[in-house]
């Protein structure tokens, strides 16, 4: 099918959804503390949803059973909320979607739970840094490529490691659409990137090594050697000279 090039009128449908599930995400780190269940979360992530309008794109997609991802410490992805009681010192990924009007919106964060490790804080600051990295090499005339490397580049600076299983994608009326976008790769290479292409950039960072272990749900998605490992997002769009960020308030 390859890449979905959007109109500027899906663009601006798509900065609608992403400014929802930048504002739900944003609700949710405000209400992550020790102690709270993460069912808890996802029932805030339902409600707020029904509240602006859209539906949570995950519940159900593929029998996923929950309206967002809640992945704590060693979970790299995916982790269903449930009955797991947050605790101090521990840093959980909440990564969230919704459809509105047709469109899709994904994006995710990694937040501390009270007061985290000097290690962890690092992990957190590095991860955003390595997205941060991703979005500034996504401009018309790149190719995809430069995204990936700057994102790897950045991580493994400070010592960690990118997963390699899980990548970013093209989004738009669906949430995962062509390209598959790596967070490791060769700058100069694949496709070059042009105004109308929606995107969603996801680096998956780990202290330790990249390999991962499938958890017994089924869902959740493990480092492998137990170490920590943060998640950020956004959905972008490549819209001018400079990459716009649609999952913004
Ligand atoms: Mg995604």
């Amino acid at each position: 099918m390859g890449i979905i090039i959007k109109s500027d009128r899906e663009i601006a449908v798509m900065r609608q959804a992403g400014r929802i599930v930048a504002t739900i995400l944003g609700i949710l780190s405000e209400q992550v503390r020790p102690g709270m269940k993460t069912r808890g979360l996802d029932i805030i992530a339902g409600r707020e949803s029904a509240r602006l309008g859209a539906k949570p794109s995950f519940k159900g997609y593929r029998g996923f059973p929950a309206n967002l991802c809640v992945s704590v410490n060693d979970e790299i992805v995916h982790g269903i909320p449930g009955e797991r009681v947050l605790n101090e010192g521990d840093i959980v990924s909440l990564d969230f979607g919704v459809i509105f009007d047709g469109f899709q919106g994904d994006a995710a964060v990694t937040v501390a739970v009270g007061e985290i490790s000097p290690q962890a804080r690092q992990l957190l600051e590095t991860t955003q840094a390595a997205l941060n990295a991703g979005i500034a090499a996504a401009y018309p005339g790149a190719r995809l490529g430069d995204i990936s490397a700057a994102i790897q580049n950045c991580a493994e600076s400070k010592g960690y490691s990118v997963i390699r299983e899980y990548t970013g994608h093209g989004i738009g009326r669906e949430m995962h659409e062509e390209p598959r976008i790596p967070n490791f790769g060769q700058p100069g290479t694949g496709p070059v990137l042009k105004k109308g292409m929606t995107l969603a950039l996801e680096p998956m960072v780990n202290i330790g090594d990249w390999h991962t272990r499938l958890g017994n749900d089924h869902w959740v998605v493990f480092t492998d050697d137990g170490s920590l490992s943060a998640h950020f997002e956004h959905t972008i769009a490549i819209t001018g000279a400079e990459p716009e960020v649609l999952t913004i308030v």
